[in-house]
């Protein structure tokens, strides 16, 4: 049988990372799912994909850390092997506000969470997959948001900027590495049924704004793991730089 695929789902624990980590699953790949604190939903999911005949392994690493990212790839090159797919969709919001009410600390918490710690696994993925350090290529897939084209006001404008950077990044950086068998490519989802919108304070948010979703309802996980697995696969092997919006029209 041929070596598996080796795939890091950044927070793939839970929400639009476990539905990813589950189809990967289904197509052979060697899995790293990654999360912050949340053990047990990551630990679950692993069992259940170990139990159908998978491979794969958790590991708790905060991507905002720098340590904590050089740990994660280190861990996979030891126990996985040679990274083939990053998928950064760790990510987090704060709770709905206005700009003027919100404070550094805040808006700190939002970048280092959402933008540097994609920066830092893109950094370490590069690092592996770059012809330039040795490596054989590789994709990066980063997970952004319908918000970075909404900007999201009166909710988190920090939130959406902070994915208008992930969009950003993924052009550059995609421009960059290009040469050197590196593809980086993103999906913006627009309102997907998941914990997050719990976070920013309206569990039921998707339910005040479906109306407005040209298909005129929310999104599933697995719709957007749909997208992310297809830019990570060969069969989008002429695309790079480009955005995927799974928004329902939005
Ligand atoms: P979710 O259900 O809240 O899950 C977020 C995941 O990220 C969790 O597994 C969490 O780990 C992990 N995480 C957060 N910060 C982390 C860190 N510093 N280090 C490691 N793991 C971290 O969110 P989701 O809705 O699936 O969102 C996934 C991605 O899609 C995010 O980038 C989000 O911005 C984006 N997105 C979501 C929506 C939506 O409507 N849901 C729309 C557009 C974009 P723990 O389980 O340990 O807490």
């Amino acid at each position: 049988m041929n070596t598996p695929k080796v795939v890091l789902i950044t927070g793939g624990g839970r929400g639009i990372g476990a539905a990813t980590a589950r189809l990967f699953a289904r197509h052979h790949y060697a899995e790293c799912i990654n999360y912050k604190t949340n053990s047990e939903t990551a630990t679950k999911l692993a069992d259940d994909i170990i139990a159908n005949g998978g491979k794969c392994i958790t590991v708790k690493a905060d991507v905002a850390q720098e340590t904590n990212v050089r740990r994660l790839f280190d861990t996979i090159d030891q126990t996985l092997g040679r990274l083939s797919v990053l998928v950064n969709n760790a990510g987090i919001i704060k709770k709905q506000m206005r700009l003027e009410e919100m404070n550094a600390e805040r808006i700190n918490t939002i970048f280092i969470n959402n933008v540097t710690s994609y920066f830092l696994c893109c950094r370490e993925a590069i690092k592996h997959m770059s012809t330039r350090h040795g490596g054989v290529g590789g994709v990066i897939v980063n997970v952004s948001s319908g918000a970075a084209r909404s900007g999201s006001p009166n909710e988190y404008i920090d939130y959406a900027a902070s994915k208008g950077a992930i969009d950003t990044l993924t052009k550059g950086l995609s421009l960059e590495v290009a040469a050197e068998g590196i593809r980086v490519n993103c999906v913006r989802p627009g309102l997907i049924y998941t914990d997050m919108h719990a976070d920013g304070g309206e569990p039921g948010r998707i339910e005040r704004l479906k109306d407005k979703i040209p298909l005129q309802r929310g999104g599933l996980a697995e719709e957007v793991a749909e997208a992310i697995y297809w830019l990570a696969t060969e069969k989008s092997s002429f695309s790079t730089g480009n955005y995927i919006d799974v928004t329902g029209g939005l």
